[in-house]
């Protein structure tokens, strides 16, 4: 489990991480979504030890950052950015590298080379520089690594990056293999990873999270912004945009353009709350006015990174 609270980090003036705090369940994979430079990979160096937060604090399977940061670095795998591989090394000695490094020793580390050999589909290469090898087995040895002393935590800083489709769905099934049974984070800036392979989703910009929760979630808060581009035909339109507007289900009218003589289209905020389209169909249907397009604007989770992102229209921490 991974609980983080108020966290935070200034690299001089720069405040990059501001106040941050969420928490994640064993079992779960949770996405860190933002565009770079919002704090991922900052949040991730606090997490793994690697560097002390300015202010705030977190506990990794028990373990206290400041208090435990040894324990804390056993109960981790990380995979950074950068995946720490030795080019001159075969993936075999580099494996019992890692272990020797994680204090692994005998029987034991046999096994969890064998194991991480077997799980991150190694066995082909084992005996090949990692120098020599694709970007894609490169990554799953450095994923291998990772998990070489069986950690509860893992720690994946943009896992799929540079990999081509076919390997990033490997890369992913194996990620959502692992969490299975342990706790995982895994930053991105890449929208469909977090769909593919996260349970859950944090979205960061600029050091602090503007949405959390699954895509489902996410996706209905946002719903207070659903919208509506509607083309009407029919005489008297000036009338109907008056009309529109009383409509308890429209919001806002956002745009309205006259196409032609007796055509008219409006782009309409509605009440996500009701059924709005239906009173918009009941309404034009009574008044006489032909519908010629009405078409629902849903958000999708781009949409939705986007808005936040770019737009940080709330602070939700
Ligand atoms: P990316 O996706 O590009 O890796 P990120 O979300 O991981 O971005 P961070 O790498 O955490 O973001 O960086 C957050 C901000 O902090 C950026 O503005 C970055 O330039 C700055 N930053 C990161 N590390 C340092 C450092 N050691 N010294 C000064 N500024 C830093």
């Amino acid at each position: 489990m991974i609980e983080v609270s108020g966290l935070g980090k200034r690299y001089g003036s720069l405040e990059a991480v501001k106040g941050v705090s969420f928490e994640i369940d064993k079992g779960e994979i949770v996405g860190l979504l933002g565009p770079n430079g919002a704090g991922k990979t900052t949040i991730m160096k606090i997490l793994t030890c690697y560097m002390f937060p300015t202010y705030g604090d977190a506990n990794l399977n028990g373990y206290n950052i400041f208090d435990n940061p040894l324990d804390v670095k056993k109960s981790v795998g990380y995979l950074p950015e950068n995946a720490p591989l030795y080019p001159d090394l075969t993936v075999d000695e580099y494996l019992n590298f890692m272990a020797d490094a994680r204090g692994l020793k005998g029987n034991s580390k046999r096994e969890r080379i064998e194991l991480v050999i077997d799980e991150c589909s190694l066995e082909d290469v084992i005996y090949r520089s990692i120098g020599n090898l694709s970007k894609g087995y490169r990554q799953r040895a450095g994923l291998a690594q990772a998990i070489i002393h069986n950690p509860e935590i893992l720690i994946l800083d943009e896992p799929t990056t540079g990999l081509d489709p076919n390997q990033i769905i490997e890369i992913r099934e194996l990620i959502k293999k692992l969490g299975e049974e342990k706790t995982v984070i895994l930053s991105t800036h890449i929208l469909q990873e977090v769909e593919a392979t996260c349970g859950r989703v944090l979205i960061l910009n600029e050091g602090k999270i503007v949405a959390r929760g699954t895509t489902e979630e996410i996706g209905r808060e946002m719903k207070g912004e659903v919208m509506l581009d509607l083309t009407l035909k029919g005489k008297n339109l000036s009338e109907a945009r008056v009309e529109l507007e009383s409509l308890e289900v429209v919001r806002k009218i956002m745009n309205s353009k006259k196409l032609e003589e007796e055509k008219m289209n409006f782009h309409l905020s509605l009440d996500p709350e009701k059924e709005s389209e239906e009173a918009i169909f009941d309404w034009a249907v009574k008044k006489g006015y032909k519908i010629l397009a009405m078409i629902p604007e849903r958000f999708s989770l781009e949409d939705i990174f986007i808005k936040l992102t770019r737009e940080g229209v709330k602070n939700v921490n």
